[in-house]
């Protein structure tokens, strides 16, 4: 079958978990594939990537070291460094321009650009992202069990918050965050489960971000939290603009609505890990990735047997 040289088969914004799976399923499958990558990803001030089987508790960008590496196996797989400005719908396929201006034509488009975060309007709140203020229990909770957790945000979201790390720790406090009252039933039964509420306004975090991390909080009232550990209730992340550009549904939470196998909306496009709908865990993403992976493969079997 004749086919475009200039053509590639897929080509994969976003070189983090999703997207780097995604290009191993296709290398493994001859597929003609290029992975750009800004090298941005959301958890790159983190010090582990836990509950990744195999690579539970290893550095975020070693685990990326480590997924390019397994790709060098797998000739017809590119991976170049780049921001894509934009991407379009092309004659039945996809143009994706780079920020320099190159353009790239590919038949399928598989979009892992991950999130951009959002966090809290804390003092120094982004200096200790990862390092002692987190999204996320899951990936974090474990390694501060028994410990004092703070859970910090607005008084209708911390509550349900705060009951939640009482998983990984008794010792746990709510800190609202000041942006409406605080209703009197919610603050009953907060007393009732022992979670203390404080409602005064973070003042300082304070430690090393690039040492130790969190050492402790001072609040506006002069109480001192001796901590290593916020995690905050906030929808705290914006989506890559790429997904808007393309037409994407999107779900009431700010997710792309993706479907069977990561597909979306738009025939031949497809959205992997955080930027889609489901738990925002890196294997998570990974598994993503490879079923997108697995769908783009197969469509394009389809159209050559057309
Ligand atoms: C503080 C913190 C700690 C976390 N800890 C854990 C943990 O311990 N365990 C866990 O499972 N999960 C953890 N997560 C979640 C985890 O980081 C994500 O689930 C995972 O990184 C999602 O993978 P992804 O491939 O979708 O996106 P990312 O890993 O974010 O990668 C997306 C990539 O796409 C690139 N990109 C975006 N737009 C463009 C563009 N226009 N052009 C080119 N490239 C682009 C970005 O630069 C980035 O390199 C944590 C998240 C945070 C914020």
């Amino acid at each position: 079958m004749a086919r475009d040289r200039m053509m590639l088969d897929v080509v994969i914004v976003g070189g983090g978990p999703a997207g780097l799976n995604a290009a191993l399923m296709l290398g493994r499958c001859r597929r003609r594939v290029l992975l750009l990558d800004a090298g941005r990803p959301r958890n790159a001030q983190s010090r582990w990537v836990s509950g990744f089987l195999t690579r539970d508790g290893t550095e975020p960008f070693e685990l990326r070291r480590l997924g390019r590496q397994e790709l060098a196996s797998y000739p017809s797989v590119e991976i170049r460094e780049a921001e894509v400005a934009s991407a379009a719908t092309r004659d039945g396929g996809f143009e994706t321009i780079l920020d320099g201006g190159d353009r790239i034509q590919s038949r399928k488009l598989i979009l892992a650009p991950g999130l951009m975060n959002d966090v809290p309007d804390l003092p120094r709140g982004r200096d200790f992202l990862g390092r002692g203020v987190y999204p996320c229990p899951y990936c974090d909770g474990w390694e501060h069990r028994d410990q004092l957790l703070v859970a910090y945000g607005p008084p209708d979201q911390v509550r349900g918050l705060a009951l939640e790390l009482s998983i990984w720790s008794s010792d746990v406090v709510a800190l609202a965050d000041g942006s409406g009252e605080v209703s009197e039933p919610p603050r009953r039964s907060w007393a009732e489960k022992g979670v203390p509420l404080h409602e005064s306004a973070v003042e300082a975090l304070e430690g090393d971000p690039e040492g130790g991390g969190l050492e402790r909080i001072r609040l506006a009232d002069g109480t001192v939290l001796e901590t290593s550990a916020l995690f905050y209730a906030f929808d705290e992340c914006r989506q890559s603009h790429l997904v808007k550009q393309l037409g994407c549904d999107m779900s009431e939470k700010g997710a792309v609505d993706t479907g069977h196998c990561e597909k979306t909306n738009v025939p031949g496009l497809f959205v992997a890990g955080d930027a889609s709908r489901r738990v925002k865990f890196a294997v998570v993403a990974a598994a993503e990735g490879a079923m997108a992976a697995f769908a783009a493969n197969t469509e394009l079997l389809k159209d050559d047997l057309r």
